[in-house]
């Protein structure tokens, strides 16, 4: 296999920690059946608890607004499922640029439920415009508002707190998809997200495990049944090795915090500013002053870097994503640069960073990106 020398691929998944790889080992030891009534039963139910009441502690919730699942898409699916089951939601608004994991469930929702669904506008770089999605929820009862925290794809920021105030005043539900944005940021929810998702491998953790988050309890009710298991919202025997990775690895990205933000957001800066005096006719999708620190999108025109930019960059040992723009029939453009009408004849790449990484291999990449670009 080969060699990753640089990993700027951190938006589709990060390394996991030594440190998370150590608490799950440890976890391992704590094998009893939490559901068992015997002393290893118990032990494991502590642990679990325990989990549960330090990822509270760290997201600023209650330990009862937390559930434990197998990650973001898991969460995001018990949310619009239940929201039109159990909740009364009659009208969803939304825009075209959510994860397919909102995206694919809402289409396969609208054959179980009778609802409407609404997509709000949003400009070339993907900002929702929020006085039209006031209007939208004016008078519009039973509605559920799901929009993105970040977009996985260019970055682009929700501003969370004046969605969330929209909300409120028209009595709408909001759910935030923040998978992206749980260990980048110190995400307050007390200011009006009602639901939201996180996945542990975002932010260093393990594979398979994440977060479903319920403010003030809502209501919600379970997609998968069975056992019982997290007060009943989430049947299956839990994922104790995972949960314990992810508790530690959201710790981990806590206390760096600090520090992560300035170190990565300079790499990001660096990259684009690299890049830019390198080259003509760039597209920045990403929008800076606007956009999570992590992510930046830029397209290439064809000509210079080729359709195949992504693949030429892994021969170097460099790991970032695409998502085309070119209409050749090799590549198909992802639905976010086609929702947001990026101009054929661009590759676009995206360069995704994390803690871990280095302006040293931020130059190279640029050494690399000059020899491909011709
Ligand atoms: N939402 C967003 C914004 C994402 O980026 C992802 C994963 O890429 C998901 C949801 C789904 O997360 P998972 O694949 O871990 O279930």
């Amino acid at each position: 296999m080969l060699k990753r020398s640089i990993y700027f691929d951190n938006a589709a998944t990060t390394p996991l920690l030594p440190e998370v790889k150590g608490a799950m080992t440890e976890a391992m030891e704590v094998f009893g059946n939490p559901a068992s009534i015997h002393a290893e039963g118990r032990r494991s139910k502590v642990f679990l608890e325990e989990c549960r009441t330090r990822v509270a502690s760290v997201l600023g919730l209650q330990p009862a607004e937390v559930f434990f699942t197998s990650g973001g898409t898991e969460s995001l699916q018990t949310i619009l499922l239940s929201a039109l089951r159990d909740l009364n939601i009659k009208r969803i608004v939304t825009t075209s640029l959510e994860h397919p994991a909102v995206l694919k469930n809402l289409e396969s929702l609208r054959e179980l439920f009778p609802f409407d669904l609404v997509h709000a506008p949003f400009d070339r770089f993907g900002r929702v415009d929020t006085d039209a999605l006031d209007e939208l929820l004016a008078g519009q009862p039973q509605t559920l508002v799901v929009l993105m925290h970040a977009n996985n794809e260019t970055g682009m920021l929700l501003p969370v707190k004046r969605v969330a105030s929209i909300c409120q005043q028209h009595n709408a539900l909001f759910l935030s998809d923040t998978v992206q944005t749980v260990g980048k940021y110190r995400i307050d929810f007390s200011e009006g997200i009602d639901f939201a998702a996180a996945s542990a491998h975002k932010f260093h953790g393990p594979k398979g495990v994440g977060l479903l988050m319920v403010k003030g309890g809502a209501g919600l009710k379970p997609l998968i049944l069975g056992g019982g298991q997290e007060r009943t919202m989430r049947s299956g025997t839990e994922n104790l090795i995972g949960v314990a990775g992810m508790v530690k690895a959201l710790e981990l990205a806590d206390e760096a915090l600090e520090k992560a933000m300035p170190h990565v957001e300079t790499l990001r800066q660096s990259m684009l500013t690299g890049l830019t005096n390198l080259f003509d006719n760039l597209k920045v999708l990403t929008l800076m002053e606007h956009s999570l620190y992590t992510i930046l999108n830029v397209g290439f025109p064809v000509q210079r870097v080729g359709e195949m930019l992504v693949n030429r960059l892994d021969m170097e040992g460099i790991a970032v994503s695409g998502g085309s723009a070119c209409a050749s029939g090799v590549n198909h453009p992802s639905h976010v640069l086609e929702g947001l009408s990026v101009e054929e004849h661009y590759v676009h790449a995206r360069f995704s960073f994390s803690r871990l990484n280095t302006m040293e291999e931020v130059e190279r990449c640029l050494g690399v990106m000059r020899n491909i670009y011709s």
